[in-house]
């Protein structure tokens, strides 16, 4: 602490990421990367774009990839925003759309990185808490707000909300934004995308995905929002007031290249699909309850074992996954799904320790 700190840095509480351990032999199923790297194309390109470019600023609109995500949703290219992480592009959303006069609102049990933005920003908010099998119950949010925001499927629980649902709540909020965080949608929910498609993009829908889990590329930094041009308007205004470079060219190039394989994704996230039912039916002889999963992440308790007791002992054992000491949430462990080796490993260690 110190007097030369602007006062709201006194007040910050920042976001704390799930540990990137330096051992190398640790199994690490703690930040829900994907297990197989990226697409074979995405490392070419990457390797082609590394010249003496580099001296150049790069596109500072990421026109191509912009492009690429465009056709690949069935978008136009004003209706893509592109940042470095979708942490960034959260974080220039709630500037850009979600600071008003009202509250906003979200689950108590979500992505925790939403209050830490609100805190940063100055925004109110109030959050609705899950249903007692952990659901987003949306007819809690039938109240006056300043937008809505939450991830599909939520985290850290993994559970989904089908798209017709979410429907309903963006005809219920016309005067405010409501955002889908869809960090996950590619292991099995349906995207809110296709409500973007043609002359009948609502206003006040922004959907949120990001290169890091689905297409392996956490390390690359790419993340992006689609959504009605108007709003997509004044998240470009935030950015080119804060960074008007946040995508490298080797981002880029890597990132064009992973839109452009899309089978790629298709087999890499099928993998996790099955690995994931197959890791819950295990967990299941164990004695352990999962709640329904759409990730690549199960969040699951053991009736006698404490989350932070199982943690340390999977830690011993050189395991490393996600604990929150948090009310409700204290006895669940949030475990990525690995390779079909990795799970083993993983099943091994539950089995010797229970
Ligand atoms: C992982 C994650 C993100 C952030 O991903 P980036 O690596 O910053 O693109 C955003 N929202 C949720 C819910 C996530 O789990």
């Amino acid at each position: 602490m110190s007097h030369f700190w602007s006062p709201v840095v006194h007040t910050l509480t920042p976001y704390v990421p799930g540990e990137q351990p330096q051992l190398a032999r640790l199994l690490k199923l703690n930040t829900n990367e994907s297990p197989y790297g990226p697409s074979p194309n995405v490392l070419a390109a990457i390797a082609e774009q590394s010249n003496a470019d580099l001296r150049l600023y790069p596109d500072p609109a990421s026109v191509e990839l912009k492009k690429l995500i465009a056709k690949q949703y069935g978008l136009a290219t004003e209706q893509i925003f592109l940042g470095n992480g979708s942490d960034e592009v959260l974080a220039h959303v709630f500037l850009a759309l979600l600071k008003h006069e009202q509250a906003i609102l979200f689950p108590d049990i979500t992505y925790s990185f939403y209050p830490v933005y609100c805190k940063l920003f100055e925004i109110a908010a109030q959050t609705i808490p899950l249903g007692a099998d952990f659901e987003i119950c949306l007819d809690d949010y039938a109240k006056p707000n300043g937008g809505i925001i939450f991830p599909n499927p939520n985290a850290p629980t993994g559970r989904a909300l089908a798209s017709k649902a979410i429907a309903s709540l963006i005809q219920a909020n016309t005067d405010s934004v409501i955002v889908i965080d869809e960090a996950y949608v590619d292991y099995g929910t349906e995207s809110c995308v296709s409500f973007l498609q043609g002359l009948g993009c609502p206003k006040n829908l922004l959907v949120i995905q990001t290169l890091s889990k689905s297409r392996a590329l956490a390390g690359l930094r790419v993340g992006f929002a689609m959504g009605h041009p108007s709003l997509i308007e004044a998240l470009e205004r935030v950015k080119n007031s804060f960074n008007s470079y946040p995508l490298g060219r080797l981002a880029q190039a890597g990132a064009c290249a992973a839109i452009a394989d899309q089978a790629y994704l298709e087999v890499t996230s099928a993998k996790v699909i099955a690995t994931r039912a197959e890791l819950i039916i295990a967990l299941d002889r164990l004695g352990f309850s999962t709640i329904p999963s759409s990730a690549n992440f199960i969040f699951t308790r053991h009736p006698q074992h404490a989350g932070a007791q199982l943690y340390q002992a999977l830690r011993t054992k050189g395991i490393v996954v996600r604990h929150f000491n948090l009310p409700r949430i204290e006895d669940f462990l949030r475990i990525t799904i690995g390779t079909d080796a990795q799970n083993a490993e993983l099943i091994q260690a539950l089995q010797e320790i229970i």
